[in-house]
């Protein structure tokens, strides 16, 4: 229960989901953490800090590195884009870069120097299992993001290695959260059926579910503590099974 004791972690996107998650396992592991998200309705209820960041809005990423002087650093805001690359506009393409990964750009670019000062800090960086890693039907311009992430996190990762700082990647496969419950209602209208969409989100995890937020939480929590300190530059891949086989 004490695997963050002394560390400050600030946390985009913690109002729902795996942020969410994330903020409570912190918590419950003795971190000082600063939840941050665009909307601060989402934030109530949290057991820390809570603040109002807008992840595509330098200046307000400014402010909360500010007031976090974080030594964690949790990069979890993303949106998923639906369809090929036939479907995708200009503005589409624009906006799913920024928030999925222009946005990192600027989050670490401000927190950097707070790390160098303190001595060090672990970075972990929201990519997907549908990056990289792997293509997932409909999702062009979200995979193309997500491995845009891999390769941002690989970049900060050599270049800060001797001064103490970890960059690390996480590819979670499906994760149950509002903004999913959402993509399977949309699916479902699709398909004339919310049980088929289910059916088919949960039917391409070969675990025969999908994934809690809380355990993606536990693989955040590993690579933002000591206990992980051997690794970095790494996409780590938990996604039951999905791009295993
Ligand atoms: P979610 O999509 O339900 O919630 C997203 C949160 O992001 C909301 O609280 C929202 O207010 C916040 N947000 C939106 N725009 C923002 C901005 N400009 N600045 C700050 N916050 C902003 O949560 P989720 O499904 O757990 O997804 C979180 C991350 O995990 C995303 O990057 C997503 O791509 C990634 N991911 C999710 C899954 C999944 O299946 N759910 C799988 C792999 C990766």
């Amino acid at each position: 229960t004490d695997r963050l004791k002394g560390k400050r972690a600030l946390i985009t996107a913690a109002g729902q989901g795996i942020g969410r998650a994330t903020a409570e396992m912190f918590v419950a592991e003795g971190a000082e953490v600063f939840a941050s998200d665009v909307n601060p309705d989402l934030l109530s209820g949290l057991d820390c800090e809570v603040l109002t960041l807008d992840v595509r809005d330098d200046a307000s990423v400014r402010a909360g590195v500010d007031r976090a002087q974080p030594d964690i650093l949790f990069n979890c805001a993303g949106f998923v884009h639906h369809g090929t690359v036939l479907d995708a506009t200009d503005e589409e393409w624009d906006f799913a870069f920024d928030l999925n990964v222009t946005a990192m750009f600027r989050t670490i670019r401000a927190t950097l120097p707070v790390m160098l000062k303190r001595g060090g800090g672990s970075i972990v960086n929201m990519s997907s299992a549908c990056s990289s890693v792997m293509g997932a039907p409909n999702r062009f311009v979200y995979g193309t993001t997500k491995a845009a992430v891999i390769g941002l996190t690989k970049s900060v990762a050599i270049d800060y290695i001797k001064q103490g700082i970890r960059c690390n990647a996480i590819c979670p496969g499906t994760v149950e959260s509002p903004s999913w419950l959402d993509r399977v209602d949309a699916l479902g209208k699709q398909l004339g059926s919310r049980d088929k969409a289910m059916e088919q989100f949960v039917s391409r995890q070969p675990m025969g579910r999908v994934a809690t937020a809380t355990e993606i939480a536990a693989l955040v929590t590993y690579l933002a503590s000591d206990e992980s300190a051997f690794t970095t530059g790494h996409p780590h891949i938990i996604d039951g099974g999905w791009s295993g086989q």
